[in-house]
């Protein structure tokens, strides 16, 4: 029902636990986990740690893993998300199989659940004022009060529900509450509401419904409805836990799921509340949830971030019991050690500069061969055109070189990869003194790249010959914020943290001619520059366009001192 996991997995407490409930015989020894998003945004990378995590361990016991969207917040959903987050879903590598559900499916059942509550005395129909609530509910240091309307009797709460839900009152004008305790430490059980009236239009049940179960009533049902084991979710859900027990053992639920909380998953440079995000979209500091800045799942997936990377990378930060903040240098980690091994190489040049071969026949193209990558001859090779007149980049040329620049300076040599050494005789300037032109000569004797007498030549550059160059646009992307944790900062809002310099769009830039035949997607590394792939959005055949998907530059490993 899921990929295979890569390697065998590494233990963690959740596993402990399920293990020693294996043995124990709970469950007849089943795991059934689900992973349960809001339909109210696109999924990010936090979403995928709980994705890996819960297909993952499904996966490594035999069980199954539902997907289940909790749309019982009708205001914010849509089916737009719905659609995107069964794709990227997929996408990652995982199948539910059969295994889809809705929240949205269940209300009925819900309701009576709820019904069923108030028969037993443990619910009832509170008419206090959203303010009077807040002052009744007391503080994390003062209990709270009970409410007028607690003591209304079962047939007097089995009358007003049922006149909730046929849409006598008006939104907001009265609610279903557990009758738990008002004194509780946990606020969660102060009496929490249960229901409420909401006239809106849900994207499933259309205007069938006028009141809606809370998150808190309707998860721990639709968990037990579903017969799911372990009920996998994160930190902020602990003081939530005896509730989510409260309500299963007060109904006497045939499934009862076990909560279990991990640490969620916080990124360095980034925000990862679909809320956030969503205000980024709103107001266009980005393109859309798909723009390759966001973290979310198709941003990365139009970066070129492949679904083998974030698995490893959600393997490698593990899961734990406290929060943390990982460094996006390991995801970047994780990106290149896969691209490494499946990206063809290829030559580009970013920001070109004209070469011009003076010895080079004029009208002569010899064509080399050049491999696609150079571990693995299995990925084979293409053909390469040089010609008399090629372009390189910019900043392979600088005049007055200190001795440790091995690329090109008036009279040194270097390598022109694949093809020939080359010296610089001497640079064209423009009327400003700029550098338009190198005017360079060849060694003949060196086809291929090697010195036919063994001379040293240090350096090798990349370059693209300047008739069968393909144009593109190429898009780099830095950090989105230029703070570590621009959702933490109490001084400023989190927009006003936008790196400026997020994205640096590059025209002109020179492809190898091979690079046409890329179809939207691939991934390629451009030697020296790091790994890019073709734009799913915006590239066309006539117009190439390419995302940076990552630098050659690896700051993590070495941060590790690897
Ligand atoms: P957000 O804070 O982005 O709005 P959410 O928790 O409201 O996220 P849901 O759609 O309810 O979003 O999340 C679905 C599942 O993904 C939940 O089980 C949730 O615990 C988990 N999840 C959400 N964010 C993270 C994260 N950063 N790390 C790990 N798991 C996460
Ligand atoms: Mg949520």
């Amino acid at each position: 029902m899921t990929t295979a996991p890569e390697s065998a997995p590494p233990s963690n407490f959740i596993r402990n636990i399920i293990d020693e409930d294996r043995q124990a015989g709970k469950n007849d020894g089943r795991v059934v986990t689900r992973f349960p998003p809001e339909p109210n945004g696109f999924l990010h990378i936090g979403h995928a740690k709980s994705i890996c995590l819960n297909f993952g361990l499904a996966a490594d016991y035999q069980g199954r893993c539902h997907l289940r969207f909790d749309d019982t917040n009708p205001s914010k959903e849509e089916i737009a998300y719905v659609e995107s987050i069964m794709t990227d879903v997929r996408w990652l590598g995982f199948d539910w199989g059969a295994n889809l559900f809705y929240a949205s499916d269940y209300f009925e059942r819900i309701y009576e659940f709820a019904v069923a509550l108030i028969k037993l005395g443990k619910a009832y129909v509170c008419d206090l004022t959203p303010e009077e609530m807040r002052e009744y509910r007391g503080t994390l240091t003062e209990p709270g009060k009970e409410s007028p309307y607690r003591n209304r009797t079962v047939a007097e709460n089995v009358d007003l529900f049922a006149r909730m839900r046929n849409g006598e009152f008006p939104d907001g004008s009265r609610v279903l509450r557990a009758k738990i305790d008002m004194t509780s430490g946990n606020i969660n059980m102060r009496d929490p509401v249960i229901y409420r009236v909401l006239r809106a239009h849900h994207h499933r049940t259309g205007d069938q419904w006028c009141i809606y179960p809370m998150y808190d009533f309707a998860h721990c049902l639709s968990d037990s409805i579903e017969g799911i084991t372990h009920s996998i979710c994160t930190l902020e859900f602990e003081d939530h836990r005896p509730l989510y027990d409260w309500i299963l053992d007060a109904l006497g639920t045939q499934c009862h799921p076990q909560q279990i909380e991990f640490a969620r998953l916080n990124l360095t440079y980034t925000v990862m509340s679909k809320r956030k995000l969503l205000q980024l979209v709103n107001d266009h500091h980005v393109s859309g949830w798909d723009d390759p800045r966001m973290p979310t799942i198709s941003g990365f997936r139009r970066r070129g971030y492949t679904p083998k990377a974030i698995r490893a990378f959600c393997e490698r930060i593990g899961v734990a019991k406290r929060d943390s903040m990982v460094d996006t240098a390991l995801l970047e980690f994780s990106i290149r050690e896969d691209l490494n091994d499946t990206a063809p190489r290829a030559l580009a040049v970013l920001q070109p500069l004209k070469v011009v071969v003076e010895n080079y026949p004029e009208g002569q193209v010899e064509e080399f061969e050049a491999p696609n990558h150079p571990a693995n001859p299995e990925m084979g090779s293409r053909m390469v055109p040089f010609s008399r007149e090629l372009y390189i980049e910019r900043d392979d040329y600088m005049a007055d070189a200190p001795k440790k620049f091995y690329r090109l300076s008036e009279g040194r040599e270097v390598r022109f990869r694949s093809a020939y050494l080359i010296t610089c005789r001497e640079a064209i300037k423009d009327a400003n003194g700029n550098v338009v032109e190198l005017r360079c000569t060849y060694d003949p004797e060196s086809r291929g790249g090697s010195a036919p007498d063994g001379r040293k030549v240090k350096g090798t550059i990349h370059w693209v010959s300047a008739a069968h160059a393909v144009n593109a646009e190429v898009r780099l992307y830095d950090r989105l914020f230029t703070v570590e944790n621009p959702g933490g900062d109490k001084e400023h809002d989190f927009k006003e943290l936008i790196n400026p310099e997020s994205l640096t769009v590059l025209t002109g830039c020179k492809l190898e001619p091979s690079l046409a035949a890329a179809r939207p997607g691939d991934s390629f590394q451009f030697e020296r520059l790091g790994y890019f792939c073709a734009d799913s959005v915006d590239s066309r055949p006539d117009r190439p366009v390419f995302n940076r998907t990552v630098t050659l530059r690896d700051t993590w490993a070495k941060e590790q001192g690897k």
